[in-house]
């Protein structure tokens, strides 16, 4: 039986140790995203498709790079539907527990799935999300050394491409309750640019941003908010575009991180050599500062609506 005293002290420990590195001391190690991005939409992973070789390589390889940082990740399978009929679809996840608000988790997802082959052709992807899905390894690594406030689920999507259903089976199956998911960050296309890194989701949860606002990005990036508001309509509006849209119908706040469209995206010239490496590595680091923000700033709380 333990003394009554040792929780007491506990919960003051974790009361001095709460606050706070500024978010801007120390950025994410972004070493390894380069080789991760080409590791990932490399032709060998033929364009990484649902349910194909492809994509069970892609998902072997992040398995391999998360349990080299110490992670035993869990994976969710559920039923993809495609038109020419069903195949497995399986989520890779990994789990932090936070320091400070343990039984309170930011969910941060980034798909790693995308087209596969069509018409003999292969479509990387290399934006399109192998750039997020690097992303998310490197925000892994960083956490794993680092631990948040609020415990952080880091959430591998597939089949985001053709309906969002990595997400929706993740808010449908939820390995916590959704009651206790304060925010959704996600990364989707991160890496081909001319600089500008589109931050959505502050118009239907303006509380979140503020929080944004106090990140400096790391340069070259400039964050521009939008692609959230009524103004915002058919393909210019964001919110239901990747696999936060599935978070913010279940009321959790989201914050999402992309680039504009692109004469490469959805093609097959979604390729390494298009994508900026110093734009890439900014936006990682910009993204881990204001994943950061957020952890210091929430205190355990849903940002209001
Ligand atoms: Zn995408």
């Amino acid at each position: 039986m333990r003394p009554r005293l040792v929780p007491i002290l506990l919960l003051a420990l974790a009361g001095c140790a709460a606050p706070s590195v500024p978010a801007s001391a120390q950025d994410v190690d972004t070493a390894g995203l380069l080789h991760d991005l080409e590791v990932l939409a490399a032709d060998s992973m033929s364009g990484r498709a649902a349910g194909t070789d492809g994509g069970r390589m892609a998902r072997d390889y992040l398995v391999t790079r998360l349990r080299a940082m110490g992670f035993e990740p869990a994976q969710d399978t559920f039923a993809v539907m495609r038109r020419d009929g069903e195949v497995e679809g399986v989520n890779v996840r990994v789990a932090l527990d936070g320091t400070v608000h343990p039984d309170r988790t930011i969910v941060v997802t980034a798909h790693y799935d995308h087209l596969g082959v069509r018409e003999g052709e292969i479509y990387n992807g290399a934006d399109d999300n192998a750039s997020g899905t690097a992303g998310l390894l490197a925000l892994a690594a960083d956490f794993a050394s680092r631990p948040p406030d609020h415990s952080i689920l880091l959430v591998f999507t597939d089949a985001e491409e053709g309906g969002l259903q990595g997400a929706r089976h993740f808010v449908s199956a939820p390995p916590v309750p959704l009651d206790a998911v304060i925010l959704n960050v996600n990364l989707d296309m991160v890496a081909h640019s001319d600089a500008e890194l589109w931050v959505t989701g502050t118009f239907p949860w303006p509380a979140l941003r503020p929080v944004v606002e106090a990140v400096e990005p790391v340069p070259p990036v400039t964050l521009l908010f939008g692609h959230d508001t009524p103004d915002d309509e058919g393909a210019d509006n964001w919110i239901m575009a990747s696999d936060h849209g599935p978070f913010h119908a279940e009321g959790i706040p989201f914050l999402y991180f992309g680039v504009a469209d692109h004469p490469d995206y959805h093609r097959p010239s979604d390729d390494v050599d298009t994508i900026d490496p110093a734009f890439f590595r900014a936006a990682v680091e910009t993204v881990g500062r204001v994943l950061r923000a957020a952890d210091g700033a929430l205190a355990g709380e849903r940002p209001a609506g």
